[in-house]
């Protein structure tokens, strides 16, 4: 099932999703959403998905201090950082 909303752009090129759409995906205010234009005109909204920063892995990635990384990634990292410091 899909829910089918016809919008306009308000004159700053800002849309707003209704209620029912927000609450059919489970979107609140203040979530995070992905963006994205394809050459054919579609622009797709999507909740965020978290991806590692450094590998792209999008599985089990997760937000830490802002930055978005998956566990093999931040182990790596602490490994580095702590061999360095
Ligand atoms: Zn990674």
């Amino acid at each position: 099932m899909a829910v089918l909303k016809h919008k306009k752009l308000t004159s700053k090129r800002n849309v707003n999703l209704t209620k029912n759409i927000c609450a059919f995906v489970g979107l609140e205010g203040g979530d995070p959403v992905d963006i994205a234009a394809e050459d054919n005109g579609t622009v797709t909204i999507k909740k965020h998905a978290p991806k590692c920063r450094f590998c792209g892995d999008n599985a089990s990635a997760v937000s830490v201090m802002g930055i978005e990384v998956c566990p093999s990634c931040a182990q790596r990292l602490a490994k580095e950082v702590t061999e360095n410091a």
